[in-house]
């Protein structure tokens, strides 16, 4: 192909494009029987969306990807620009990516009659190919289809529906290649029929004026809101009819599919960009995916709008970056985040849901304060199923704090660690080796701490840092038993008793 440079030399090779969705399926088809991956990197969708997708290809369908925010649809998109050929020759210069063996506008027409086989062509990459749209109520026919120029058509002593006064919007601009529309509904009903007019008949008229075009074109549609998607006359029915194949995305169904998908987006490899070497423990992880699975199961978050795979990626985003502010801070020499981290990714979260009216009235950062709280607790519990945590929780019951927050470099909290009775030992189950960095350490000890504050077994304050938990029933009288005299000794050492 690189040796081909003129429209003689093309018409020798006898290199005739093929409709778009011919393309796609023939290269489609070469994979699958090669056994080559398809659609690499998306995660979780062997069994639903990508069997479906191969389906609408190989039958030439144009097709929606109907699901919520964050759900990989645009990385559904690339991967299909994937299954473009490399290279496709074109009419250099021309707006519509005219082939130079038979081209649609009569400019390319004209220079083709005039140069012949000695004109230049162009070749053009794959990832040119592919326009994407987001349609908003404000989109007009001239953004989608094009404008007609009166003024240069009178200069160039031209016909008005000559194209050659026509200024080309962004479908024709996707000729020969893919063309992607978000939120379809949104558009007026008007350009929704030019539109459906230039797809079927291969003309639309412009201020009154026909054009003819027939363009070449994969559509792809995204709905993020099926509601509206599926909704009676949002979408003109004939253009409905258009689509082959309604493909229903979702959000990650098991948690080892969530931690692979956030492990593959999140950027946390921060070496490159002059960090220090970063440890994840997989109980950080854990929690982080949790707090969106929980979201989307909270009654107080609205489930219409979806909560994005995005919120655990940022989250986990955040999560680094708080835990290698503190190791800058400490001068520590590796990074280990913590899961009280998570709550410095706030930020990262509360703006990634919306609210139902019962959410509201506790105001978004308490919804999502409580629903890192309740997936620390459910991963703690899931990983310290049968262990025995009494003697640390009787460690505060009988009046014992520690001051710790998210800034406490890991040396002071392994001291302080060491001062509470079975602590580092329940610490341990998490996998620690006698020789573990001490920000691993402090990072498991925080766990245990903020497993048994989700638990309720211990509080938690600003002020005192952990403590005895809220007077609960069982516990409450056996506070105010005279046992505890004053020749009882805090375990651990007496300095890290505050109270
Ligand atoms: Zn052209």
């Amino acid at each position: 192909m690189a040796a081909i440079h003129t429209l003689g030399e093309l018409r020798q090779a006898r290199l005739h494009s093929r409709p778009v969705k011919q393309e796609i399926r023939d290269n489609l088809v070469r994979k699958l029987k090669a056994g080559e991956p398809l659609f690499p990197g998306i995660i979780g969708y062997d069994e639903t969306v990508v069997p479906q997708l191969i389906n609408a290809i190989l039958s030439k369908h144009n097709f929606i990807l109907l699901g919520l925010r964050g759900q990989a649809k645009s990385r559904i998109l690339r991967g299909l620009v994937d299954l473009l050929d490399e290279q496709t020759p074109v009419v250099p210069g021309c707006e519509i990516h005219d082939d130079p063996l038979a081209p649609l506008c009569s400019a390319c027409r004209a220079r083709v009659a005039r140069e012949g086989d000695d004109m230049p062509i162009a070749w053009m990459p794959r990832q040119s190919r592919y326009v994407e749209k987001l349609a908003t109520p404000d989109v007009t026919i001239a953004d989608m289809l094009g404008d007609i120029d009166p003024i240069k058509a009178a200069q160039a002593g031209l016909n008005l529906s000559d194209e050659l006064t026509m200024h080309y919007g962004l479908l024709p601009r996707a000729n020969r290649g893919i063309f992607a529309i978000n939120e379809l509904p949104d558009l007026a009903g008007k350009i929704q029929v030019g539109l459906f007019n230039i797809l079927q008949e291969g003309d639309v008229q412009i201020k009154g004026y026909p054009i003819r075009l027939k363009l070449d074109e994969q559509h792809v549609e995204l709905q993020a809101n099926p509601e509206d998607y599926t909704a009676r006359g949002k979408i003109i029915t004939p253009l409905k009819d258009r689509i082959g194949s309604e493909i229903r995305t979702h959000y990650p169904v098991t948690r080892q599919n969530a931690l692979a998908i956030t492990k593959q987006e999140a950027w946390t490899d921060r070496t490159t960009a002059g960090g220090l070497k970063i440890e994840i423990p997989e109980f950080v992880r854990e929690v982080v995916e949790e707090v969106a699975f929980q979201a989307r199961a909270d009654r107080k978050i609205d489930k219409r709008s979806g909560v994005s795979q995005r919120l655990p990626i940022t989250t986990l985003e955040l999560v680094v970056s708080n835990a290698e502010r503190r190791a800058l801070s400490n001068n520590e020499s590796i990074v280990v985040p913590r899961v009280t981290d998570v709550y410095a990714a706030l930020p990262s979260i509360t703006g990634k849901f919306e609210l139902e009216y019962e959410g509201e009235l506790k105001g978004a950062e308490q919804v999502a304060r409580d629903l890192i709280r309740s997936s620390v607790g459910n991963v703690f519990t899931g990983i310290f199923e049968g262990q025995d945590s009494r003697t640390v929780v009787e460690w505060f019951d009988l009046g014992g704090s520690l001051p710790l927050s998210d800034t406490t470099s890991a040396a002071d909290v392994v001291t302080q660690a060491t001062g509470v009775q079975g602590l580092r030992e329940l610490a341990n189950h998490v996998g620690l080796k006698s020789n573990s960095a001490a920000p691993v350490v402090a990072s498991a000890v925080d766990f245990v701490l903020e497993g048994l504050y989700a638990q309720k077994k211990i509080g938690r304050s600003d002020e005192r840092g952990y403590s005895a938990a809220e007077a609960s029933p069982r516990r409450a009288p056996r506070r105010e038993e005279p046992m505890i005299d004053e020749s009882f000794q805090i375990p651990g050492s007496k300095k890290k008793y505050y109270n």
